[in-house]
């Protein structure tokens, strides 16, 4: 059975590309930390779509529930196969770097950029193995291009821009691509309390862009049609780039 794991997959834009996975056929591992209620939710759409899957919770900052848990499903479920991971749980935690505690500059490194190691490295040798895969990170604007107020954020996102460049290079003769989508204001509860008028300013396609038109994106890139686009960072910001 082929499965498609996507982490943070209880909101936002992680539940959008459960669905979305979900309906092209993929069983769904919808991972979470600790919204249990909202991840049923998502399996429940996936269900209503004619689709299957089943949660999998575990901190993607912690690398000891990755192995226990991921690390443990793989070996219960030998006759499953994680053909597409989507390494989008992420979390932000905006101050001026003045005013940063080490804490919330580890948090957020931890969250956003150690997870992409941990959890790939557990799931790349499968798809090393079968010789097909796809990885798809999402990272964000702010890793392009840097925000004031994230400078872990951003440092972060890029931090997953240049490992995913990196990783694709290894792994292409195998068969595996490995991606970026890089968002722009996407309405989910991370931009909650941004002023939806002053997003709008700052947008050329002047509106917020939705959950569902990044899961297109990490449909196309989980295509076997795309496997000759590796190494790629798409972004969907309604033109926003500076
Ligand atoms: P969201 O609505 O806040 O949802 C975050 C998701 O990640 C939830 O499913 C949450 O699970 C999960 N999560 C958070 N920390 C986790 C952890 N330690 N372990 C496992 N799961 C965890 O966020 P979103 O806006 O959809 O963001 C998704 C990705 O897009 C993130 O990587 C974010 O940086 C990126 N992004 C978003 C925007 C935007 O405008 N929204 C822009 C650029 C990039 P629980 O429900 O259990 O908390």
């Amino acid at each position: 059975m082929k499965c498609a794991l996507i982490t943070g997959g209880s909101r936002g834009i992680g539940r959008a590309i459960c669905i979305k996975m979900g309906g092209m056929g993929y069983h769904v591992l919808i991972n979470y930390k600790t919204n249990t209620e909202e991840a049923n939710k998502t399996l429940e759409q996936i269900k209503q779509n004619n689709g299957g899957g089943e949660l999998l919770q575990f901190d993607v900052a912690d690398k000891t529930a990755i192995q226990s848990v991921l690390g443990n499903w793989m070996q219960t479920n030998a006759e499953k196969y994680i053909e597409v991971l989507v390494n989008n749980a992420g979390i932000k935690d905006d101050v001026l770097m003045s005013w940063m505690k080490d804490e919330q500059w580890e948090k957020i490194i931890k969250t956003n950029l150690d997870s992409f190691f941990y959890v790939t490295k557990l799931v790349l040798n499968g798809m090393l193995v079968r010789k097909y895969g796809r990885v798809i990170n999402i990272v964000s604007l702010s890793g392009l291009k840097g925000l004031p107020g994230q400078t872990n954020y951003s440092a972060a996102k890029a931090g997953v821009i240049g490992a995913t460049k990196a990783l694709a290079q290894e792994v292409a003769r195998h068969g595996i691509t490995v991606n970026a989508i890089a968002p722009g204001f996407i309405k989910t509860d991370m931009i909650e309390g941004i002023e939806e008028k002053e997003i709008q300013r700052l947008v050329p396609a002047r509106r917020i862009g939705l959950p569902e038109e990044v899961a297109f994106a990490a449909a196309f890139l989980a295509a076997p049609e795309a496997g000759y686009i590796t190494a790629h960072v798409l972004s969907i910001n309604g033109g926003l780039y500076s």
